[in-house]
């Protein structure tokens, strides 16, 4: 057997990132085969093969109609494509494509790679958890595990300290991870204790970061040349994308230098500015001010001071700027902790994980010596789902649909609700439900992850007969379903439909398909909910016909046999993300267009 690497991959909304666990139990990056340690997340299509990273990132503007970026924030939205030379693009197509460009310059420095840990912000919903998996499988990979973004920081503050590690800490540590990278910001409090690092909460902006830093000092650029030539380098791509690429460059020197030069070149003129870094943070103070907010609004809504945060972790691109530690250490009134490397540590957390699951696996041979595949194995990682999970339900007093959570926003992971559910016909062999997650914003309050089909019940069952459905949640918040016929006590299969594989499943087996009503209320406080909505009406018809007409509603009856089997975890109060994912817009388009 062929000893496995550990390998972990930030695949970020800007910049990716992949590395590997040496035999020390140490994270390495590997460079792309432009030598660079992190990749631009741009596709660019011209002739046969794609071109991924900075040249690609290099002709964004100027062949906007053939380059992609961004794709992570479209990642489990089933509607968007991005049309190139009459093709059709998805999240997954243009996510996969990055991921094998990083897989093949790891494979050309550490041989195969089959297996990977990806990460994902925390607020990443089933549906876009399972596109990233789908993206590495897609890639080439056999096995890909996730992990969430600040876990992976954490881990990496964590393992990466052999300082911190051999002192063994203090019983509990509470650590603010703030990770501003090119188009997010994220919040997270992890708390390390005994070997285990976990999320309490988090918190964030989706439409917050480094892009829009740049979006700034471009306006004001551009303004300037306007004034002085009366014309607008904005209004030509060519311009425009000289002008970006010296805004970055030029953002990055003053994370460093109190003075960089940029150059702006539109309609046969060119002009030579000079930015000082107190002028980028007045033109910028708006968006200082904003993480500031962010920040005292998680930890006002957990109830947290200062006094308990023990460790404020920097982390993502952006955070280098001075601007961002000054607010943060003035916010926080202590050091921060910059000894991540801010493009690479959430990599490096991710290949931690990867240690950590070969270590834990009999099975599998890994790399690692025998000291370092130990302290892997010591270590546990522990999250908590960003969304609350459920089934919808009908809300007799109304009449509509509403959804019933069973596993709430911020429950220790995994987790693990059943409900009893009873037949509603007799000789029913098939049960539907509805599973859905709650929204990550104000737009839609809850999506719907597929029907949860209970089949296989056993024949002759009696209307009313019970059926425990368990629905759970496991360590990297993927959602499982399984059913129990009570009465015998015999497992039914339970799997998810998804949406999008719906339609095939409607024309089989009509006739024991039905639905259930609820029979034990896993809500201590849902007294008005009382059945399961029918999602198709009850009485077996011509398949044909049930295709066609849209679900009549059918209450039945509250018929509460018991409570939940397993108690409803303990809900803590963090609050799911605040902003959901625009699909219509792409800010850094908007912005330069
Ligand atoms: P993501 O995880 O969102 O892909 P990263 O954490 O890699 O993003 O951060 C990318 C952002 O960090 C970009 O906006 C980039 O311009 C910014 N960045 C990188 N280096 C610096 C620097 N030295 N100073 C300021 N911003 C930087
Ligand atoms: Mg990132």
């Amino acid at each position: 057997m062929l000893p496995t690497h550990a390998v972990g991959i930030d695949l970020g909304t800007t910049y990716s990132c992949i590395s590997y666990l040496n035999e020390h139990g140490e994270p390495v990056t590997l460079a792309n085969k432009a030598g660079e340690l992190a990749t631009p997340s741009v596709v660019l299509f011209d002739g046969d093969e794609p071109i991924v990273g900075t040249e690609a990132l290099r002709s964004a503007i100027l062949f906007p109609d053939r380059v992609v970026m961004h794709a992570k924030r479209f990642m489990g939205d089933t509607e968007k494509r991005w049309t190139i030379g009459g093709r059709p693009y998805t999240a997954i197509d243009i996510s996969s494509l990055i991921l094998k460009h990083l897989l093949a310059s790891a494979r050309e420095q550490i041989g195969d790679v089959d297996q990977a840990v990806i990460t994902v912000p925390a607020q990443f919903s089933e549906a876009q958890r399972l596109a990233t998996i789908e993206a590495g499988h897609r890639a080439g990979l056999n096995r890909v595990d996730l992990i969430n973004e600040p876990v992976a920081a954490a881990l990496c503050h964590v393992l990466g300290n052999e300082g911190l590690w051999f002192t063994e800490l203090a019983e509990e540590q509470r650590i603010l991870v703030f990770d501003l990278g090119g188009g997010t910001l994220d919040l997270s409090l992890v708390k390390y204790s005994r070997d285990e690092v976990a999320v309490i909460a988090s918190d964030g902006d989706l439409r917050l970061g480094g892009i829009d830093w740049n979006e700034s000092l471009l306006t004001a650029i551009s303004e300037q040349f306007l004034k002085e030539f009366r014309l607008d380098p904005r209004q030509d791509p060519e311009s425009l994308q000289f002008l970006s690429n010296e805004v970055e460059q030029a953002k990055r020197s003053l994370s460093s230098r109190p003075k960089a030069a940029l150059t702006c070149q539109h309609a046969g003129h060119r002009k030579t500015y000079q930015v000082e870094q107190s002028q980028f943070e007045k033109l910028t103070r708006h968006l200082t001010d904003r993480t500031e907010e962010i920040t005292k609004r998680l930890l006002r809504d957990q109830k947290i001071g200062w006094a308990r945060v023990d460790v404020v972790l920097t982390t993502g691109g952006a955070s280098r700027m001075p601007m961002i530690r000054d607010r943060l250490k003035q916010l926080s009134g202590r050091t921060l902790n910059t000894s991540l490397s801010p493009d690479l540590s959430i990599a490096h957390g991710a290949t931690y994980y990867a240690g950590m699951l070969l270590s834990n696996n009999k099975f599998t041979k890994s790399i690692l010596n025998a000291a370092a595949s130990q302290r892997l194995a010591r270590v546990k990682q522990r999250s908590v789902n960003a969304r609350g999970l459920g089934i919808l339900v009908r809300d007799p007093r109304t009449n509509t649909r509403v959804p019933h959570y069973i596993i709430p926003p911020n429950t220790p992971l995994p987790a693990e609700v059943t409900q009893k559910f009873g037949t509603v016909m007799e000789g029913q062999k098939r049960v539907r439900l509805v599973v859905i997650e709650s929204g990550a914003g104000t737009k839609e309050s809850f999506v719907k992850l597929g029907d949860c089909v209970v089949d296989g019940l056993p024949p002759n069952l009696p209307e009313g007969s019970e059926i425990a459905v368990s629905i759970r949640y496991d360590e990297q918040a993927k959602v499982h379903v399984s059913a129990k016929d009570v009465t015998s006590g015999r497992r039914a299969e339970a799997e998810i439909v998804r949406a999008e594989n719906l339609k095939p499943q409607l024309t089989t087996d009509q006739k024991a398909d039905a639905d259930a009503r609820l029979v034990g209320d896993a809500t201590p406080s849902g007294p008005e909910i009382q059945s399961v909505t029918p999602t198709e009406p009850q009485a077996p018809q011509p398949a044909s016909h049930r295709q066609r007409k849209p679900p009549t509603p059918t209450v039945a009856s509250p018929h509460v046999i018991g409570r939940a089997a397993t108690p409803v975890p303990t809900v803590k109060t963090a609050k799911p993300a605040q902003e959901s994912i625009d699909p219509g817009e792409d800010e850094f388009w908007r912005s330069l267009h």
